[in-house]
């Protein structure tokens, strides 16, 4: 369950054990006969909402190894890429699952293929699928530089070093009018990947800013996470 407070405090618990945080405890026994819309009151007085937990609260829960991407990016990928239930998608690699467990929450009950070359960080991504509860992931341990094994693909979705090097296999596993996502840190690796797409593609290059206003002051925060990653877009035309 989620345990929300009125400062925007979230706790992802299980709701079988006292819960301590710093603003008070509630008890094993209000937590479990506890029903989502109830408040409950901690030993403090400091009131705490049940709610149940979303994939919002997955991705910004999850245990983070690799740099993980933040919910504007995961979101802008999905929606750019027009992806649905049903939808087949392949990304690399899997890093810490963050981008995996976005996709296949939007994808299911179809299957997210994610190759990751690192079992240390497929270990990782597995620990958070599980704790989720998310089922419909398989992560291969494969370098998606050699080659994909699927076919028919909507979304080809990357996050590594080198994407432009996929980019050949790419166009042989999406179907025509299926996507390509790339996200870079770096805009040097957006303008390879873009040179390698070729006019094979439709595509664009954004970077994702997201401001945040304090809106008992109604302006905006003083400070913002002013980068995280260029992404590139891109639909296949042709084969
Ligand atoms: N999107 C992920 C983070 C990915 S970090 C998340 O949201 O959690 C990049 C990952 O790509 C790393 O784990 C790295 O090991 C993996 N990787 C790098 N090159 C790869 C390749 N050629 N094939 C598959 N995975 C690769």
């Amino acid at each position: 369950m989620l345990i929300i407070d009125d400062h925007g405090n979230t706790y992802l618990i299980k709701g079988d054990a006292d819960f301590h945080t710093k603003y008070g405890f509630l008890t094993a026994v209000q937590l479990q006969n506890a029903k989502i819309g109830d408040v409950l009151s901690a030993n403090t007085g400091r009131k705490f909402h049940v709610l149940s937990p979303n994939v919002t609260d997955f991705v910004q829960k999850a245990k983070r190894g690799p740099q993980a991407m933040t919910l504007k990016d995961l979101s802008l990928i999905a929606g750019f890429s027009g992806l649905h239930s049903g939808s087949r998608v392949l990304e690399a690699g899997t890093g810490s699952g963050v981008l995996s467990i976005f996709l296949a929450n939007i994808i299911a009950p179809e299957k997210l293929i994610s190759y990751e070359i690192r079992d240390d960080f497929a270990e990782i991504a597995r620990k958070n699928f599980q704790k989720f509860g998310i089922t419909n992931i398989e992560v291969k341990s494969k370098d998606i530089y050699q080659g994909i094994d699927e076919r028919d693909l909507d979304l080809v979705s990357l996050d590594l070093a080198e994407p432009w090097l996929a980019v050949p296999h790419a166009k042989i596993a999406l179907k025509v009018g299926g996507y390509l996502s790339s996200y870079s840190p770096s805009i040097t690796q957006s303008k390879k990947l873009v040179d390698a797409l070729g006019d094979d593609y439709q595509h664009e290059t954004f970077e994702t800013l997201k401001r945040e206003w304090k809106m008992d002051a109604v302006r905006p925060h003083t400070q913002m996470l002013g980068h995280t990653g260029f992404l590139t877009i891109a639909r296949l035309l042709k084969k």
